[in-house]
């Protein structure tokens, strides 16, 4: 049977995505804000749509990929949302990254119309959406997880049920922690070398054959040696996914010190007007820390 799909947010990730739905056979309506960010769309079969009512309107499964809480909440609740065109037994799946507190009560508001929803953030950054090997981590009932599962494949290779609504993205959380001290630990460890009269390109070169190899040093470690900041994960993002880590932290009671250590070098990059650079622009703030040395 066919399903009729919706996709709303095609930016950076949103467009790879969207476009990796339509090459595996699925009928879809989008909406991006700005109307040019449609036209790729548009061009591979998609049809565009004047508001995430529309969309919502045609689709059995609407997907939304923005950025903060509050886009989410107005893409779904505001006006000509996806509540006012979405019919009862159709399903919402959220791939933003955003507040795993703020998800449990959209999922609340949605069902006492009717409507499903998932949490489904995801990771492994711009070439992952690009080339359909995002890891996903899924929120919601698990008769639903199930239904959306072939869409998913679609845009993704580690597809993991998570748990209940708010799981998906309490996991996206983690993984944050997780990358944003190994990027710090990078940058660091480059600074570090660079001091001591080493080149941080052959400390990248020797430390992948060892331990302390990641992704993380090889893509994120290239584009710092390389000076090139280009997005792929805006800082503004990151510090956004931060804000999240700190704010549910802070209402469980629990210390992060090293989340914490890097969210304020992120919010120096931003009052440095550095928020549209890729998040590996954090070795800049670590360089500017011993400027001088
Ligand atoms: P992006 O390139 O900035 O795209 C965000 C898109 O959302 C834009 O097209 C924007 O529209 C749209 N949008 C934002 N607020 C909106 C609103 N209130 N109403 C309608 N549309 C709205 O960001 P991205 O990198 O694709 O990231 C999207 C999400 O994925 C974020 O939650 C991010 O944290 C997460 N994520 C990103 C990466 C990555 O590597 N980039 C990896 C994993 C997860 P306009 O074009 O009009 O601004």
């Amino acid at each position: 049977m066919t399903v009729n799909i919706g996709f709303i947010g095609l930016g950076i990730m949103g467009k790879p995505m969207a476009l990796n739905l339509i090459k595996g056979g699925y009928p879809l309506w989008v909406y991006g804000r700005r109307v040019e960010s449609m036209a790729p769309l548009r061009a591979a079969g998609a049809r565009a749509c004047a508001s995430p009512e529309e969309v919502a309107r045609a689709a059995e499964i609407t997907f939304i990929m923005v950025s903060d809480t509050q886009d989410v909440e107005q893409v779904i609740l505001g006006p000509k949302g996806v509540l006012s065109g979405a019919k009862p037994g159709t399903i919402v799946v959220d791939m933003s990254t955003i507040s795993p507190v703020a998800t449990r009560s959209l999922a609340t508001r949605l069902m006492e119309s009717g409507i499903e929803m998932l949490d489904a953030p995801v990771s492994g950054g711009e070439s992952g959406a690009v080339d359909g090997l995002l890891s996903l981590m899924v929120g919601g009932k698990s008769e639903i997880f199930d239904r959306v599962k072939p869409l998913f494949e679609r845009m993704g290779k580690k597809i993991v049920h998570m748990g209940a609504n708010g799981a998906g993205q309490a996991a996206k959380a983690c993984n944050q922690i997780a990358a944003s001290l190994t990027i710090e630990g990078v940058a660091e460890a480059f600074t570090f070398a660079r001091r001591s009269g080493v080149d941080p390109g052959r400390v990248r070169e020797a430390l992948m054959g060892g331990f302390a190899n990641s992704r993380i040093l090889e893509l994120h470690g290239q584009r710092m040696l390389d000076h090139d900041f280009r997005p792929g994960f805006k800082v503004r993002l990151h510090q956004k996914d931060l804000r999240i880590v700190m704010e549910t932290a802070h209402q469980m009671g629990i210390a992060l010190p090293g989340s914490a250590l890097v969210a304020q070098h992120l919010n120096a990059l931003i009052g440095s007007g550095e928020g549209e650079l890729d998040s590996s622009a954090l070795v800049n703030a670590i360089e500017r820390l011993n400027e001088g040395r």
